[in-house]
């Protein structure tokens, strides 16, 4: 025992090295289930846990290669949110005349924003098989009428933190004309393409412990429990696919394995269907499940959560307001050129974790807006039109406004004097064409001169998920601590580990569902020509 131990034992209620080192409870396995609690036993080649975008993809891939698949979900029907998908290249980007996105100084610049931490051989294999999965998957939709759209992203100077490759695929109906909300269109096109090749869905039916082969050690099936209460065993010959979504609504695992971001998460609503829903999606069952038969944890530490802040006076359909920033006492903080995910990592580390932004009427004309849910190649909002916007958020209380810069000072509660000096020296270098404080581009500097004037708060934050989970390695194969399969157990979607680092930074928008959709596809082709 250390010294801090004794301290430990003198002070039981105090933490220390040795303290914190001790095993969380979700880490003690739970008693097996007994083999006479077991009212069914239903036998598939592969069973996919988790009926999200990954493991309908999955599960889909492998009943194309005639493998008798079964989905055992805890949601009563497809589950997915938002429904930004992004490929390196597609036939609608063929058609639309956009290039294939090249990933050689990209994919450099995104390993070296998280430290070069990420396990690059997911990354290529993302990179040559997106396309094929994409196309895979615009067939199907086009074959039920689905318009499949690219969506507008942030502009392409290509040394700025904010830019976005084109390729964020998009799907709309009738229903849904916002590109970047059509998830379930997609969902509802892939399961029913799943059921007519023979795929069986075990619907409200929650996986609770993996089943190993006492001869060979493998995973071999998966023990769930259906709404009834009864335990099924599902046998898989082949292999079991996790794809139970995230751990962002079990407070103990954020508060292990992403520390910093857990007290921004409230426990989730324990629902199995949690659609557009922010702080807890699901409660890390699965990896809990991939833990408790011998799995590691992914070597990135800790897990990146996947946040995102205002978009107010934002003219980036991803963006953040990239006119001038004052925190609390205010004071320019950054360089603003910066996304709405990068923004907020600043704004957090600002007395109260609070930002503002003030600008006027002039800043409408003097850049281009493209809103969020525009597709690509659509004209830019007029001024007038982002004029009219702004004067419904003043309406809504979500903006001030005034006749003059002082008006608006005053109604957000920025110190005065402190203030209008701050903001005239922005002025000053936005007349001069070059920021000496911060060096933000002579482009992304508009001075604020027009009245009316306009101000709000950007404190505003999002928290939507945390990625990764238990150690997999490049064929999405679920290791133990010396990086050796467990054998039969596969990842799919946001629970694969070491994918991402840092933060989910959306320089690629739809990356996530891009990696459900292609890792996934390409797994369910692994397994049939392995397993
Ligand atoms: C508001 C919001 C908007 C988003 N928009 C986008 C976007 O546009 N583009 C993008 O790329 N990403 C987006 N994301 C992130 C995206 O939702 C996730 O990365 C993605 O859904 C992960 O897919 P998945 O298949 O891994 O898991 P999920 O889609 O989360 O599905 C998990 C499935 O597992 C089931 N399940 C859970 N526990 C068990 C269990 N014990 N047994 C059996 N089944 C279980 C669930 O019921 C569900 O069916 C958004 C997230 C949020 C919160």
């Amino acid at each position: 025992m250390t010294n801090a131990g004794n301290e430990m034992s003198r002070h039981p209620e105090y933490l220390n090295a040795d303290s914190v080192a001790q095993k969380w409870s979700f880490e003690i396995p739970p008693e097996p289930i007994p083999e006479d609690k077991i009212a069914e036993t239903v036998e598939s080649d592969v069973v996919v846990l988790g009926e999200g975008m990954s493991g309908l993809c999955t599960a889909l891939s492998c009943v194309e290669e005639g493998i008798a698949t079964t989905i055992v979900t805890a949601s009563s029907r497809p589950v997915g949110r938002g429904g930004s998908v992004f490929a390196v290249y597609s036939k609608v980007m063929e058609r639309l005349g956009y290039p294939r996105f090249d990933p050689t100084d990209f994919f450099l610049e995104e390993f070296a924003a998280c430290s070069f931490q990420v396990d690059q051989r997911k990354w290529y294999t993302f990179y040559n098989k997106s396309e094929e999965s994409m196309n895979w998957l615009v067939d199907m939709l086009e074959a039920d009428g689905v318009q499949v759209v690219l969506e507008n992203g942030n502009d392409c100077d290509p040394h700025s933190p904010t830019t976005q490759p084109v390729g964020t695929h998009a799907f709309l109906d009738d229903k849904t004309t916002f590109a970047g909300a059509g998830i379930n269109i997609a969902l509802r096109t892939l399961e029913k393409n799943y059921l007519a090749r023979g795929g069986k869905i075990a619907y409200r039916t929650r996986g609770r412990q993996l089943v190993k082969d006492p001869a060979t050690g493998r995973i071999c099936g998966v023990i769930a429990e259906d709404e009834t209460g009864r335990f099924i065993k599902f046998i898989a010959r082949k292999a079991v696919v996790l794809a139970t979504g995230d751990f962002s609504a079990n407070r103990d695992m954020m508060a292990k394995y992403c520390p910093a971001f857990a007290k921004h998460f409230d426990g989730g609503s324990g629902d199995y269907n949690v659609g557009f829903h922010e702080k807890g999606l699901f409660r890390g069952e699965g990896h809990l499940m991939a833990l408790w038969a011998g799995a590691a944890w992914q070597k990135i530490f800790p897990n990146a959560p996947l946040i995102q802040g205002s978009r107010l006076g934002s003219n980036m359909p991803y963006g953040a307001h990239r006119g001038l920033r004052l925190n609390a006492n205010g004071e320019r903080f950054m360089n603003e050129d910066a996304n709405a995910p990068y923004s907020v990592y600043a704004i957090l580390n600002q007395p109260k974790s609070e930002a503002f932004a003030v600008w006027g009427k002039n800043y409408a004309y003097d850049i281009d807006w493209f809103s969020h849910g525009s597709t690509r190649g659509s004209a830019p909002t007029p001024p007038e039109k982002v004029i009219e916007k702004w004067e419904a958020e003043v309406e809504k209380g979500r903006l001030v406004k005034g006749e003059t810069i002082e008006e608006v000072v005053e109604k957000l509660g920025l110190p005065l004097e402190k203030t209008l000096t701050e903001i005239e020296r922005y002025n000053a270098m936005c007349r001069a064409g070059a920021d000496t404080d911060f060096y933000k581009k002579p482009k992304y500097l508009q001075e604020i001169r027009q009245a009316p004037f306009y101000g709000g708060s950007l404190s505003e934050r999002r928290f939507f998920s945390v990625l990764g989970g238990p150690r997999t390695n490049h064929l999405m194969q679920i290791c133990d601590e010396s990086d050796q399969p467990l054998g039969g157990l596969y990842a799919a979607g946001t629970l694969i580990g070491d994918m991402f680092a840092n933060c989910y930074n959306f320089r690629i928008a739809g990356h996530n569902y891009g990696v459900c959709l292609t890792l996934g596809y390409v797994t369910g082709k692994y397994i049939a020509a392995n397993e």
